[in-house]
C-alpha cells in the first residue's frame, strides 16, 4: 500500500491541523500593519492569561533550545552557581549550556525514566545559594514528568533562587500555571503541544525573573536572546527589534483560539491524560514497555521498549512503510526502544489509525498476529 502523507506521530513536530496549517499559507503583512501588530499584541496577551502569567510574554522566532539559553543568559551571570535537574538528555543539555556560560554548575540525575525525589532536591538547594534552577517538566528522551507544581511549592523555601522550567515537550498539555505553581521561567517551541510548525519559541517571565534580569545591567553578553531587547516589542507590537515570524504567528494566534474553544488547559491536560493511558495500555497490550514508572509517565509522549527479537530500524522502517513515522531512542536508548508523540491537536480517528499502522508493522518484522490488539485495548480504555 503506498500512502501519500505520512502520519507525523514523532514528538515534535506534531500533526499540525488544517486551520493552523492555513495561516502559513497567507500572503504575508508588513510587521508595521495595523492588523499584525494587532494579532501579534493578541497572541501575547492570550498566551500570558492561558499560563496565568503577571510577569511577561515573549513569542521569539527561533526553538526551545534558544528558549533555554534566553532562560539562563537572562537569569544569571558568569560565575553564579546553578543547580540542573534532570532526567534525561535534554535535562543535561543545560549542563553545556551553563558550562559555556561560565558557570558553577551541579547536577542531580535520575536513572532514566525516574525523577530525582523533590526532597532531594530541597536537600541539594540547602546546601548551596544557587541563582537558578533548571527543571524539564517532560523529558522527551525518557517521557517521565517532573512533578513541577510541588517542586513550585518548595521553591518558596529558596526566593533567591529562580525555578526555570523547560515545557518544551509539556505546555499546552501537561497543566502548567505560571504564577500558581511558583514558576519563574517557562518556555516551549511552537512544534510541540501547542501543535504549530516548528520555528517559534514562547517564554513567560514571572515579576522576580524580569527583576532578575535588571538587576543584571543594563546589557547582558547575549544580543538575540536579551530580555532587554525584547521587552519593548513585546509591550508594544508596533515597535521592530528583530523580524517576527509572521506567519507563525498567526498559526500560533490559531492555535490557541483553539485551546481556548477546547476549555482551557485543564481540559486539554484531562484529554490528553485519558488519551494517554489508553495508549499506553494499548502498546503494552502489543508487547512494548513504557520506559517511565508508573506515577511518572508523561501525558504527551511514550517511551516504548521494544520486546526481545524486535529489531528498531526494521520497526520503525516496517511503521513508516505503514504511513507512520515514529522517533528512535537516545543516548542509552537508541536502537532499544522507540518514541510516540502524542500531543497536541490530536484525536481518537488518529490514534486508531496510529495504533492499526503499529500493528502492522510489528506483524511484518515478528510474523505475530497482533492486529486489533492495540485497537480494542485503546478503544475499550478510552470508552471505560
Ligand atoms: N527541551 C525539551 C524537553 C525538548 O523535548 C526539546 C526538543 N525535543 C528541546 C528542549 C529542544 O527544543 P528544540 O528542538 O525546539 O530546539
Amino acid at each position: 500500500m503506498m500512502y501519500n502523507e505520512k502520519m507525523v506521530m514523532i514528538p515534535g513536530p506534531t500533526p499540525v491541523v488544517k486551520e493552523i496549517r492555513d495561516e502559513m499559507a497567507r500572503e504575508i503583512q508588513a510587521f508595521g500593519d495595523p492588523r499584525f501588530v494587532a494579532d501579534f499584541r493578541a497572541t501575547i496577551d492570550g498566551l500570558g492569561t492561558l499560563m496565568n502569567c503577571s510577569g511577561k510574554t515573549f513569542v521569539v522566532a527561533g526553538t526551545g533550545t534558544l528558549a533555554m539559553e534566553m532562560a539562563i543568559s537572562n537569569m544569571t551571570k558568569r560565575g553564579d552557581r546553578v543547580l540542573i535537574v534532570s532526567h534525561g538528555f535534554f535535562g543535561d543539555r543545560f549542563i553545556d549550556i551553563c558550562e559555556r556560560k561560565g558557570l558553577q554548575v551541579d547536577v542531580l540525575q535520575s536513572e532514566w525514566g525516574q525523577i530525582v525525589p523533590v526532597a532531594k532536591i530541597e536537600e541539594q538547594l540547602s546546601k548551596h545559594h544557587y541563582a537558578a534552577m533548571t527543571v524539564t517538566h517532560v523529558d522527551t528522551s525518557t517521557g517521565t514528568v517532573a512533578p513541577a507544581a510541588e517542586i513550585g511549592e518548595m521553591m518558596k523555601k529558596f526566593p533567591d533562587t529562580i525555578y526555570i522550567l523547560d515545557g518544551v515537550c509539556a505546555t499546552g498539555a501537561e497543566f502548567e500555571d505560571v504564577d500558581g505553581m511558583n514558576i519563574d521561567v517557562l518556555f516551549t517551541g511552537s512544534q510541540k503541544a501547542f501543535g504549530v510548525c516548528p520555528g517559534l519559541m514562547m517564554l513567560w517571565a514571572s515579576k522576580k525573573a524580569l527583576a532578575r534580569r535588571e538587576s543584571l545591567g543594563e546589557t547582558i553578553p547575549e544580543y538575540y536572546c536579551d530580555f532587554a531587547k525584547w521587552l519593548p516589542v513585546m509591550d508594544d507590537t508596533s515597535k521592530y527589534f528583530a523580524t517576527p515570524a509572521i506567519n507563525l504567528v498567526w498559526s500560533l494566534k490559531k492555535s490557541l483560539e483553539m485551546i481556548v474553544a477546547e476549555g482551557g488547559l485543564h481540559e486539554r491536560d484531562s484529554r490528553h491524560r485519558q488519551n494517554a493511558e489508553a495508549m499506553q495500555k494499548a502498546v503494552e497490550a502489543l508487547g512494548f514497555k513504557v520506559l517511565a514508572e508508573p506515577g511518572h509517565r508523561a501525558i504527551t509522549l511514550s517511551n516504548l521498549v521494544y520486546p526481545e527479537g524486535v529489531d528498531d530500524a526494521k520497526f520503525r522502517a516496517a511503521a513508516s512503510q505503514e504511513g507512520v513515522m515514529v522517533a528512535g531512542g537516545l543516548a542509552a536508548y537508541a536502537g532499544r526502544m522507540f518514541r510516540l508523540g502524542h500531543m497536541g491537536n490530536i484525536d481518537i480517528n488518529v490514534e486508531v489509525a496510529v495504533l492499526g499502522a503499529l500493528e502492522r508493522a510489528l506483524r511484518t518484522v515478528t510474523g505475530k498476529d497482533v492486529l486489533g490488539v492495540g485497537v480494542t485495548t485503546y478503544l475499550k480504555a478510552m470508552e471505560a
